[in-house]
């Protein structure tokens, strides 16, 4: 009389095609059933594990990182856990969780089970046939992983509001775009401060509500007037920059004049679409030399931002 029902154990994978005969004494002398309860763990990093583990009915759950880490996978009936250790020997890689129900598995002890491997080779068959899957499985996990890390690292270089680059952004391309100017020692790198004006009476006068559809606007304008090397920043609040490689400060002056007369144009709606007043803005410019320096760029196009306010405003200066 088996301890085990014949007809579970043919619904275990790794054991898909095994002769019965062969397999029944294997595991009358070298296997347990073990039931878990909800919730019970079964294997853990911190402990050696020599057993194989077919789950007869119930569910497991594979976490990784710490014992109520993210789910990997969960494991069903007639699917096992415990393959790496057995197979390399070394401690099991996640935690092993009975899932919310109980959990009945059979516990086949390592050695026995690579005799059975070493008699009946569709054991060996199987167990790289799970082994595979698992590696394709983990793969495509990598993959929508990588995607998804694609995604939140755009993500996490543009500002929300008005969808250009963010200050995080300006900063680490800034110090990179001087650099590769200095060294390069040839065409120049421009860089446009944009700040605009008299910002405060607009919120003050229509609210904040319509100062953000302004803004909205205006990152859409500069995206859509930069030329295809060129990078529109929100710098922060209310200003702007455009980072223009390769290019020189009188044509950055006419990039420069080109959006400053867009953006006076520019139609802004609020949310119910009814007509927002126009805006303008004033700009000053810096080119780069041997010897600028990130900080060098942005305190000279700063100057003459202030002498474009100072000016009366609605104008580039550089
Ligand atoms: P100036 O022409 O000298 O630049 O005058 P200004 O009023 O634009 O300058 P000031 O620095 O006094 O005011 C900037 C204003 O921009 C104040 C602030 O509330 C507004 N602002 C900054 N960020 C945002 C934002 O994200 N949304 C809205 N609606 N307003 C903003
Ligand atoms: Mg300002
Ligand atoms: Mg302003």
């Amino acid at each position: 009389m088996s301890l085990f029902d014949p007809q579970e154990i043919a619904k275990v994978q790794v054991f898909e095609g095994v002769d019965p005969v062969l397999l029944a004494p294997v595991l009358e002398q070298h296997a347990r059933e073990v039931t878990l309860a909800p919730g019970e763990l079964l294997l853990s990093p911190e402990k050696e594990n020599r057993h194989l583990y077919l789950v007869l009915s119930g569910q497991l759950e594979v976490r990784v990182k710490h014992i109520r880490g993210p789910l990997l996978r969960r494991v069903q009936a007639g699917e096992s856990v415990g393959e790496m250790s057995v197979i390399e020997h070394a401690r099991p890689s996640a935690w092993v969780l009975a899932g919310n129900k109980p959990t009945r598995l059979i516990a086949v002890e390592d050695e026995a089970f690579w005799r059975l491997v070493e008699r009946a080779g569709v054991v060996g068959r199987n167990l790289m046939r799970i082994v595979v899957r698992w590696l394709r499985n983990n793969t495509e996990n990598l993959v929508a992983q990588w995607e998804r890390i694609d995604v939140l690292e755009a993500q996490s270089y543009r500002d929300a509001l008005t969808g250009c680059y963010n200050r995080r952004w300006f900063d680490e391309a800034l110090a990179l775009g001087v650099q590769e100017a200095v060294e390069a020692g040839g065409e120049p790198l421009s860089l446009a401060l944009i700040d605009v004006d008299k910002f405060k009476t607009y919120n003050d006068s229509y609210g904040h509500q319509a100062g953000d559809q302004a803004l909205k606007a205006l990152g859409q304008c500069l995206r859509e007037m930069a030329r295809s090397h060129d990078r529109a920043v929100r710098y922060g609040g209310e200003e702007f920059a455009v980072l223009m490689p390769q290019t020189t400060l009188e044509q950055a002056h006419e990039a420069g004049e080109r959006i400053r007369r867009a953006v006076e144009r520019l139609a802004i709606f609020d949310h119910a679409g009814v007509p927002l007043p126009h805006i303008t803005l004033s700009m000053g410019l810096a080119q780069s030399d041997n010897e600028s320096t990130p900080q060098s760029m942005i305190d000279h196009a700063d100057q003459y931002l202030y002498e474009a306010k100072q000016a009366g405003r609605n104008r580039v200066c550089g």
